[in-house]
């Protein structure tokens, strides 16, 4: 699943290869993901001059001449390319002008687009914690947040109404590099940890934005291209693996449906 990272690196490539297009022409060959009557998505859409993407937690927001938004919510297994061939799974063509051509793919149909003339239609939006790198993510806010809960510390990370972004991958990572047991709760954390949640979650985020995000399996860049952070993955999807650190294996248990990957002899 696209975490900040990836969605960041969609951004920016949409960035460079879309802003200052008109999208002259929306087909709608899936319409299971739409959040938005298929005449309206289309009428609302077309002749608009794309103006700039921008990223609020892992959802994508186009901003159109119109003064509205298309807000692209990509979840498990969705992918916006660029001058790509038509696949199986191209549930949305947009033709644009100078013949570039932005597809909309998505295996599971569990992605959401929509479009908007406000952000805080949308609920996502409205229910978002503070974006990693902004300054509301500091360690008074995150003191003050894991107070508040008795959750595991890993759940509370994955909680977007915590920060914006971290998925599975990147809260197995930020506890490693903080040597905190990701069963841990949250109250018990001390604040020198919260530092370290803080920074350390600024560092994983920015290495994976760098390497242009993680493909696990279908996270592609707007060319159609994999992300290179999993080799820089220290404890995720490396079970029984000699931990990196202290040559223990690698343990994976689940928390909340979910696999935690941690190494039992650093994070305590
Ligand atoms: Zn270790």
């Amino acid at each position: 699943m696209p975490e900040l990272p990836e969605v960041e690196t969609i951004r920016r490539d949409l960035t460079r290869e879309i802003v200052g297009h008109t999208i002259e022409k929306v087909q709608i060959i899936d319409p299971r993901v739409l959040r938005t009557p298929p005449q309206d998505f289309i009428r609302r859409l077309q002749g608009m001059r794309i103006k700039q993407v921008s990223r609020r937690g892992k959802a994508l927001i186009i901003h159109l001449s119109s003064g509205e938004y298309l807000i692209a919510q990509v979840m498990m297994t969705g992918q916006l390319v660029v001058n790509q061939a038509r696949a199986k799974h191209t549930r949305l063509a947009f033709k644009l002008s100078k013949a570039a051509e932005l597809l909309y793919n998505d295996q599971r149909v569990f992605g959401q687009l929509r479009v908007v003339s406000s952000l805080d239609e949308v609920k996502y939006f409205r229910i978002l914690g503070p974006e990693p790198f902004s300054a509301g993510f500091n360690d008074k806010y995150i003191q003050a947040y894991l107070k508040k809960t008795g959750r595991p510390i890993k759940s509370v990370l994955l909680d977007h109404t915590f920060v914006a972004g971290v998925g599975n991958i990147y809260a197995a990572e930020i506890l490693f590099r903080c040597k905190i047991d990701p069963q841990r709760q949250a109250t018990k954390i001390k604040p020198r940890e919260a530092v370290c949640l803080q920074k350390k979650t600024r560092e994983v985020l920015k290495q994976a934005i760098n390497a242009r995000g993680s493909s696990m399996r279908n996270y592609l860049d707007a060319a159609g291209k994999k992300g290179s952070f999993v080799r820089l993955m220290r404890v995720y999807a490396r079970e029984g693996r000699p931990c990196l650190v202290c040559g223990h294996g690698i343990q994976r248990i689940a928390q909340g449906g979910r696999s935690t990957f941690y190494c039992m002899k650093c994070q305590k």
